[in-house]
């Protein structure tokens, strides 16, 4: 079953089976076991795309399927399930967004039909680097998920504090930033760097050089729509690489804690 869900904890209480990727533990319908799920998603049309393609792998055109039998209806299916988000982790589109992927029972231990691995069918190793993968009980995941979303709100708080101190402006056009005004501005994610943008500056700026980037390594005309939106670029000021995801997540944090005063008496709701 593949479901989209923000709390998968939670949902896993409420609705056994119905999150992520499950399997039947036994002949009866339920209970499921939790294999995996995905998560990053910035937006909830975002998370509903993926899991619209992950559930009708042979009807979506973004996963470039060479031959109509790659995904047959009778296969067994979680052997599609992990065939199509091992393509779907590898795709240029949601390769855009911060996901990050989180296995609760081994692969090595999933036994498909024919005795193939689960493992061989999804490798892990092979996924793109920028791809967050972690492995244990839901309440891991909890844990490091906190964890980094403190991180963020830390780095985008002090930073938030320290722009109010004096006027605030684009690092790229050199025009002033609004500050309350969240969703139009972006700050660099390595907390010692001072870069902050307009949003839209920085993905022209982005959208620019990977345009270029493409242009020389292949013909530029190829999948021109999709290089609309931005996948990341170096920041100007401290060279480190931005993931554009990321970016737009640290944004959203910002807006989410700060706009609402969640940082002050620390009480992250999480
Ligand atoms: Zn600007
Ligand atoms: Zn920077």
């Amino acid at each position: 079953m593949r479901r989209s869900t923000n709390d998968p904890k939670r949902r896993l209480r409420q609705h056994n089976g119905e999150i992520a990727l499950g399997a039947k533990k036994t002949e009866s319908k339920r209970p499921w076991e939790m294999i995996l799920f995905v998560y990053g998603f910035t937006n909830h049309t975002a998370a509903l795309q993926f899991e619209w393609s992950w559930q009708n792998p042979s009807k979506t055109r973004r996963l470039h399927l060479t031959s109509d039998d790659e995904f047959r209806e009778n296969d067994d299916r979680l052997s599609t399930s992990l065939r199509a988000i091992s393509k779907m982790l590898r795709d240029k589109f949601w390769s855009r967004w911060p996901l990050h992927l989180h296995i609760m029972v081994p692969l090595k231990l999933i036994t498909l039909q024919k005795r193939i691995n689960a493992s061989t069918i999804l490798d892990v190793t092979n996924l793109p680097k920028k791809i967050r993968i972690t492995h244990g009980k839901v309440e891991e995941f909890s844990d490091y998920h906190k964890g980094s979303i403190r991180k963020c709100v830390r780095n985008e708080y002090s930073k938030y504090l320290n722009h109010t101190k004096m006027k605030l402006f684009c690092d790229l056009c050199l025009e002033n930033i609004n500050l309350d005004d969240h969703k139009n501005y972006l700050n660099c994610l390595n907390m010692e760097c001072n870069m902050s943008s307009h949003l839209t500056c920085l993905a022209k700026k982005f959208t620019k050089s990977e345009a270029l980037e493409m242009a020389t390594l292949q013909n530029p005309y190829d999948e021109l729509d999709e290089e609309i939106l931005p996948i990341g670029g170096k920041c100007s000021s401290c060279q480190i690489i931005l993931s554009w995801g990321d970016l737009i997540q640290a944004m959203m944090i910002r807006e989410k804690y700060v706009q609402n005063d969640l940082v002050i008496n620390e009480n992250f709701s999480l």
